[in-house]
């Protein structure tokens, strides 16, 4: 077994990390204070991203994209983790339901949002559908060679950074048809309802929609109808890997902090970190991010070796279960030792408490991942996640 980064992923990583500290982290507190990355600041990041060779991080060069390993995506996203505010997302990841597009939908969506030149933004929450899909209302209705849409979507993320938009609807409001549709802005009889605060401040915001009979082309169907879930659950495979990813990067700057701070704050005439009630909590910190990494290498090692899809899934389950609760614990635990300070917003464990708590929220809570763990367990046994073998 060889555990070790090879020459090139090294470098990726220290890219990643070299991104995250010269052009992220200036934009930080800008961003917390703004609530999101100002408009302004924009265009500058999109074209550093482009400049530094990160555009495209999830795609093969065919679509566009870098063609990077599973691995090698992880140890570039692992780094963007460190920084809060959600200014990872100014790296984009086009989604991956693109690559399932038609040639003429590659040509117009996914090379160019590849390249930086577009966006999109995923939309299948609703008021009432949530964990549960099958309760979408939005529907789509194909009257004279045009769907038409209608239905509301919630928490749709970098809405105000997208120029597209894909829909999840079901095709005459059939659970049966769970449909994906580009829709392009400006959209044609749309209400932007409103793009609420939320805990974390984010570089984008999550918008709420409502389309009234909006219109598109029989061309803007993605896929085939009734696939909508069966494409998305690629994305949520990735989806999960890059919260595990930004999990264990956010877990360990708090660690890091937290350790320096142990040293440098004296109480009672010595180092804090000489009280064990400290350095206990220090060892912790350790011990869950060196769990939740091993297992994140491991995940992302897998997929390159083309693991079986629905093992793939199971993993991805259990890896973004673990490692977003595993850093919301190392988080907690680095805010205690900074003691007051920790609380200050001005501090980056403040924000990047803030900032953990939604990964056991999106792209499937905690309780749903352990849905997807248990029925693993139910049908193919405890062995889906004890053997180390995967063949
Ligand atoms: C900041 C943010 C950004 C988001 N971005 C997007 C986006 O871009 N696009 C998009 O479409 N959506 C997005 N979402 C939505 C997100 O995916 C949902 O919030 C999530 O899937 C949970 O759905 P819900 O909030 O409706 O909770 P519900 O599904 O109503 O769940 C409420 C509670 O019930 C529990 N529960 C539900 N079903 C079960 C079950 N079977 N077993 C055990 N417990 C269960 C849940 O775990 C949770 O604790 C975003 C959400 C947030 C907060």
């Amino acid at each position: 077994m060889n555990f070790d980064l090879s020459p090139r992923e090294k470098e990726l990583s220290k890219k990643g990390r070299d991104f995250c500290d010269q052009v992220l982290l200036p934009l930080e507190a800008v961003t917390d204070e703004h609530g999101e990355l100002p408009m302004e600041r924009r265009e500058a990041v999109r074209q550093q991203v482009r400049d530094w060779g990160l555009a495209g991080i999830n795609h093969s060069r065919e679509n566009g994209g870098l063609g990077l390993t599973m691995v090698e995506q992880t140890a570039i996203e692992e780094q963007l983790g460190r920084v809060t505010n959600g200014l990872w997302s100014c790296v984009w990841r086009p989604p991956v339901s693109l690559k399932f597009g038609t040639e003429t939908q590659k040509h117009d969506y996914l090379i160019p949002s590849s390249h930086g030149h577009r966006r999109g933004a995923f939309a299948i929450t609703e008021p009432e559908a949530g964990s549960d899909p099958r309760r979408v209302k939005t529907s789509a209705r194909l009257k004279n060679g045009q769907w038409h849409l209608t239905g509301e979507k919630w928490f749709v993320t970098s809405y105000n950074a997208s120029d597209f938009v894909i829909v999840h609807a079901h095709v005459d409001d059939d659970p049966d048809k769970p449909t994906l549709f580009l829709v392009d802005k400006p959209v044609n009889n749309m209400v932007h309802l409103r793009s609420p605060k939320f805990m974390h401040n984010f570089a984008f915001d999550h918008a709420e929609l409502r389309f009234e009979g909006t219109t598109v082309g029989e061309d803007k169907m993605l896929g085939k109808i009734g696939q909508g879930l069966e494409l998305t659950k690629d994305w949520f495979v990735e989806a999960r890997l890059q919260i595990a990813s930004h999990a264990v990067g956010a877990a360990t700057r708090a660690a890091e902090i937290a350790n320096d701070y142990a040293t440098s704050r004296h109480q009672f005439d010595r180092p804090i970190r000489d009280f064990q009630g400290v350095e206990f909590m220090l060892a912790d910190m350790a011990v869950e991010i060196f769990a939740a990494k091993s297992m994140l290498y491991r995940v992302a090692w897998e997929i390159d070796q083309g693991l079986d899809r629905k093992r793939v899934h199971a993993h991805a389950s259990a890896l973004k279960l673990y490692c977003s609760e595993a850093a919301g614990r190392v988080i907690d635990k680095a805010l205690q030792v900074l003691g007051g300070r920790g609380y200050m917003r001005e501090n980056p464990v403040e924000r990047l408490y803030r900032d953990i708590r939604v990964d056991r929220i999106w792209e499937g809570t905690s309780e749903i991942q352990r849905v997807v763990v248990a029925g693993q367990i139910r049908k193919r046994g405890i062995g889906v996640f004890s053997e180390v073998a995967w063949a």
